[in-house]
C-alpha cells in the first residue's frame, strides 16, 4: 500500500435536493448517506468506513459499443466518464478528457508503438486460435499504469477546486510508484500542493530522481530518516489529528479513490474494442494485481456489459488474492509475512479495493460486508468457502463474475522476461512478467487474452539485468534523469516537524 491516509476533510457545500437527478454513490458498508460523483471525488473512505460504488452500474448497449470502436482514447474516456460523473457538465468533461489523454502526455516512447494510441496493443503470439496480447498502460510521465488515472485526477481536482474556490493539500507516503504518479499529476495545478514522504535513501536511484527532480513550487518531497513504515505512521498520525487536517485542508489520492477506478475502466473498453470486430466476441484480461484497483475497474467494465470472458488476477509471492480466488478464504498477511519482491508494486498484505468486489459478490448486502471487514480487522480475514463454520458460501458464485487467478515467483519473472525477449523481441517489466506468466495458464481457444502492461522495464533495471544480462532500455528523455538537480528536504521521522513544515508552506 503506497499512499496512506484517510478521508479528505473538505468543506463540501451541501447540494440541494435536486441532487437525486445525478448518479448516486453508496457505501459498501451501507451506513453512509448517498453522494454524487463530485461529492466523493476529493474524498477517501465513506464515513462508515466503506468504499463508494454507484447505486447501479450504468449499462452499455451493443450499438454504443460499435459506435465507440472508432473513437479516440480521449473521446472514449468521455463516453465512459459521463455515465458516472453525471453532475459535471458534458462540455467540461470533454475539455478535461481531451486535455488529459494526449500523445504529449502518453508519449508512446517505445519503438513499434504507434503515436496517439495512448494504450497501444501488440500481439505477442497467436497459437491454437488464441492470441496473447500486451496492452501498454505505461506510456505516461512516470512509466507506470497509475498515470492513466492519476493524470485525469489532477485535472478533475483542479477543475472542482476552482469551482468551489477551495484548495487542497495532498499528504501521503510513498515507497515508489504512487507518490511519483501523484506528483506528476498535480505539478503546477492551481489550488493544490503535494507533501510526499518517502524513506530517505531507500528508493531506487531512478525512482528518487523521478520524484526529486520536479522543480514545481507546489510539490514538496520530504525525505524521512527512517523506513516506509515510519512514513506511513506519520500519515496515520496526521489523519487522526482532525483539527490539523481540517485547518490544513489535508487530502489523499490513494487507490480507493473512485475517480481513479473509473478512469481505469476506460482502457478495458479500449482493449476490447481494439481486438474485436463485433460485440458478439469475447476477450479475457490478465491483470498484475496488488491493491485490486486495476482489476476492480475490469470488474466494473464487465458489470456495465462489456463482453469480458475471464478476469485473471496475477499476484507475486504475496498471494492474498490468488488464495481467495482459489479457495474462497481471504486471509490478510502481517507485515512480517509480506515479502519484498522484484515486483514491488504488488507487495501488499491486504487489497484495499477488494471490498468493492465483495459487495457485489454478496448481492450488495452492506450489513454482511461490514461484518466481514470488521472480522478482517479483528481476526485477520474471512471465509466464503461454504465449508462448515465459514462466513458464507459465495465462493461458488465467483465463476459468474469471470474471476480466475494465479501466482508468479521471482524465478518465473526471470524466465518470462527472458522468454518474451527471446521469442518476440519485447522487453517487459517484472509486474507485466507476472501477468504474462499467469495469462499463459488461462488461454482459451478463440478468446484473445490481453495482459495489461503496468510498467516499463526501465523502472526495475536490477531484475532486467539479472534476467537478460544487460540494462533495460530507457525511453527517450529519461537517459540522464539521475543527473538532474534534485529538490527535497531531509527530515527526522518526527511528526511535529512534518506538521510544522506543512503549516509553514500552506500559510493556513
Ligand atoms: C500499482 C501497481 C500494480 C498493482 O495494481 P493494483 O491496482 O494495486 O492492483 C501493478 N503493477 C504496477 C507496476 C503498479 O504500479
Amino acid at each position: 500500500m503506497d499512499v496512506a491516509g484517510a478521508a479528505v476533510i473538505m468543506s463540501v457545500i451541501p447540494l440541494p435536493s435536486t441532487l437525486s437527478k445525478f448518479m448516486q454513490y453508496v457505501s459498501t458498508r451501507g451506513q453512509a448517506p448517498a453522494q454524487s460523483f463530485s461529492q466523493i471525488l476529493l474524498g477517501g473512505l465513506a464515513p462508515d468506513g466503506g468504499l463508494y460504488l454507484p447505486a447501479e452500474y450504468p449499462q452499455v448497449s451493443g450499438a454504443e459499443l460499435d459506435a465507440w470502436r472508432k473513437l479516440s482514447y480521449a473521446d472514449l474516456a468521455l463516453e465512459v466518464l459521463k455515465k458516472f460523473a453525471t453532475d459535471i457538465p458534458e462540455a467540461d468533461l470533454k475539455a478535461l478528457t481531451r486535455k488529459t489523454y494526449t500523445a504529449a502526455v502518453y508519449r508512446n516512447t517505445r519503438v513499434g508503438d504507434k503515436a496517439a494510441e495512448i494504450t497501444p496493443l501488440r500481439v505477442l503470439e497467436e497459437k491454437n486460435g488464441s492470441k496473447l496480447i500486451l496492452q501498454a498502460l505505461s506510456n505516461g510521465p512516470t512509466l507506470a499504469f497509475k498515470d492513466m488515472a492519476m493524470q485525469l485526477l489532477g485535472n478533475l481536482f483542479e477543475y472542482t477546486l476552482a469551482k468551489q474556490h477551495a484548495e487542497l493539500n495532498i499528504f501521503g507516503a510513498t515507497s515508489g510508484d504512487t507518490g511519483s504518479a501523484a506528483e506528476y499529476a498535480m505539478r503546477g495545478k492551481k489550488g493544490i500542493r503535494v507533501f510526499m514522504l518517502s524513506p530517505h535513501k531507500k528508493m531506487s536511484a531512478f525512482q528518487t530522481a523521478q520524484m526529486f527532480s520536479l522543480q514545481d513550487p507546489n510539490i514538496f518531497n520530504l525525505a524521512i530518516e527512517g523506513v516506509f513504515d515510519d512514513c506511513q505512521d506519520m500519515v496515520k498520525a496526521v489523519s487522526n489529528d482532525l483539527e490539523f487536517k481540517t485547518r490544513q485542508k489535508i487530502g489523499t489520492v490513494n487507490s480507493i479513490n473512485w475517480a481513479r477506478v473509473v478512469a481505469q475502466v476506460v482502457y478495458y473498453f479500449r482493449g476490447y474494442l481494439s481486438v474485436t470486430t463485433g460485440n458478439d466476441q469475447k476477450v479475457s484480461f490478465t491483470v498484475p494485481s496488488g491493491n485490486f484497483g486495476n482489476i476492480c475497474a475490469g470488474h466494473i467494465a464487465r458489470m456495465m456489459g462489456l463482453p469480458i470472458d475471464k478476469l485473471v488476477a496475477a499476484t507475486n509471492e504475496n498471494d492474498v488474492l490468488d488464495e481467495f480466488f482459489r479457495t474462497g478464504v481471504y486471509r490478510v498477511r502481517k507485515s512480517a509475512e509480506t515479502y519484498h519482491t522484484s515486483s514491488p508494486s504488488m507487495d501488499i498484505s491486504k487489497a484495499s479495493n477488494f471490498e468493492r468486489f465483495i459487495y457485489d459478490l454478496l448481492g450488495r448486502d452492506g450489513d454482511r460486508v461490514r461484518a466481514l471487514f470488521q472480522k478482517v480487522e479483528t481476526q485477520g480475514g474471512f471465509d466464503l468457502s461454504g465449508k462448515p463454520g465459514s462466513d458464507g458460501d459465495e465462493f461458488s458464485r465467483i465463476a459468474q463474475y469471470g474471476f480466475q487467478s494465479g501466482k508468479s515467483t521471482h524465478q518465473d519473472r526471470l524466465d518470462t522476461i527472458r522468454d518474451v525477449e527471446d521469442d518476440y523481441g519485447v522487453m517487459i517489466d517484472t509486474h507485466t512478467a507476472d501477468g504474462v506468466k499467469v495469462a499463459r495458464e488461462y488461454m482459451t481457444p478463440g478468446v484473445p487474452m490481453i495482459v495489461l502492461e503496468t510498467a516499463l522495464p526501465a523502472k526495475f533495471n536490477e531484475t532486467i539485468l539479472e534476467a537478460l544480462g544487460r540494462d533495460a532500455e530507457r525511453p527517450a528523455g529519461f537517459e540522464d534523469i539521475e543527473a538532474l538537480p534534485q529538490r527535497f528536504e531531509v527530515m527526522a521521522a518526527d511528526v511535529v516537524q512534518v506538521k510544522a513544515f506543512i503549516a509553514g508552506h500552506t500559510g493556513l
